[in-house]
């Protein structure tokens, strides 16, 4: 299957082509890079001896992404080009709706246009409301906090929409909940530019000395230690659920929408237990007030991708570490 894939060179669109082609399956990565590395290229080559297909460009250009969809005699899409950090997109709404909304209706059109029909979408657990006890199911009331979350629920609603407008689309809305780690050749991981919003790559960089002490936001939940308890998924579980969605979804029309998460609370506390290990090192860390919009605790259901796309994520909290350890040693300021 011909596949193109949008922002395929950020950190989850380069795991997932590492294992589309290990599939046999050919991916065609669109990306503009405002994000991203060209040498991402060299180095998913490196892993699967394949560099795949590469255009530089915006999803907002209708004209280049109907060339492209054509050209490559594209099968199905996988969306993952978008901004992500939730607290610019409080600051800068517009440019979030511009790029993740306007951008996903740029493409779906084109899609349109070209007869392709089978497309599968970045979503997030952000879309949940965070007024229901965990485990959060597909079933959990969505009122999304900020404009990242509000922008991926759009893209949810507008793809409910034109499932039933049209019964030749297939459309598949995957949940995301706290991806982490990387491949475990060290070769590829996430790169995050300036100062790590996240957890992860966060502890990452005080392993590497890039950073002094990891600030641990709020010990007063109410939660076993308390701090934070998030579902951490390993990257390469999360490629695998694209692998199987795209199996599943490819001719069978509708919206489908999938939690992808592991199904188990992981606290601030044991992650930076877990990355000590990993590295050898007890990691400092010092205690800091909350960090506003913090939710104490939440964890996907991931019982209807196991049952439906017989889908479930096997790497543990160790791997995670492991394997975010080899990457962030091995390239200590990221790709070059
Ligand atoms: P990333 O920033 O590493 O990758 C996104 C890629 O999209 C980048 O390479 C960027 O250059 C590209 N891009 C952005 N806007 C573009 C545009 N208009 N045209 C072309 N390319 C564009 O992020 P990621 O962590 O790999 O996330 C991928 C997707 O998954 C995003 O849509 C994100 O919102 C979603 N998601 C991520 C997380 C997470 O925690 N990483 C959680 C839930 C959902
Ligand atoms: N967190 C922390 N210090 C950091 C970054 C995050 O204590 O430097 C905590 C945060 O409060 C939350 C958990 O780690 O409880 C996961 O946060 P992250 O930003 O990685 O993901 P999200 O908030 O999107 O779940």
């Amino acid at each position: 299957m011909r596949i193109l894939v949008t922002g395929g060179t950020g950190y989850i669109g380069s795991h997932t082509c590492v294992q589309l082609i290990e599939k046999g399956w050919q991916p065609v990565i669109i990306d503009s890079l405002v994000n991203s590395k060209i040498s991402v290229l060299d180095r998913i080559h490196q892993i699967t001896g394949t560099r795949p297909a590469f255009i530089e460009g915006d999803v907002r250009d209708a004209g280049l992404l109907q060339k492209v969809l054509t050209e490559h005699a594209i099968e199905a899409v996988i969306h993952f080009a978008g901004l992500k950090a939730v607290g610019e997109s409080v600051s800068m709404p517009l440019k979030y709706y511009d790029n993740n909304v306007h951008g996903s209706l740029v493409l779906m059109k084109a899609m349109k246009q070209c007869h392709v029909k089978t497309l599968v979408f970045s979503s997030s657990a952000t879309v949940y409301g965070d007024s229901s006890e965990p485990p959060w199911s597909e079933h959990v009331p969505t009122s999304p906090t900020n404009p990242y979350g509000q922008s991926k629920l759009m893209v949810d609603q507008i793809m409910a929409d034109a499932s039933i407008s049209d019964t030749a689309w297939s459309m598949t809305s995957l949940r995301y909940f706290n991806p982490v780690g990387a491949h475990p050749s060290g070769l590829i991981g996430e790169d995050p530019q300036g100062i790590p919003n996240n957890l992860m790559p966060f502890l990452a960089q005080v392993a590497v000395g890039r950073r002094e002490a990891l600030q641990v936001f709020g010990n007063d939940y109410p939660t076993p230690d308390g701090t934070g308890v998030r579902d951490y998924i390993h990257v390469t579980d999360l490629a695998s659920g694209h692998i199987a969605a795209l199996s599943y979804a490819h001719g069978r029309s509708g919206h489908h929408v999938f939690n992808l998460g592991s199904g188990q609370g992981i606290s601030v506390l044991q992650m930076q237990r877990a990355f000590s290990k990993a590295c050898g090192r007890d990691l400092p860390f010092v205690l800091s007030p909350r960090r506003a919009g913090d939710v104490a605790a939440y964890w996907a259901d991931p019982q209807r991708a196991q049952s439906t796309l017989n889908w479930q994520a096997k790497k543990s909290i160790d791997d995670m570490c492991q394997d975010t350890w080899r990457w962030q040693s091995q390239n200590p300021s990221g790709y070059p």
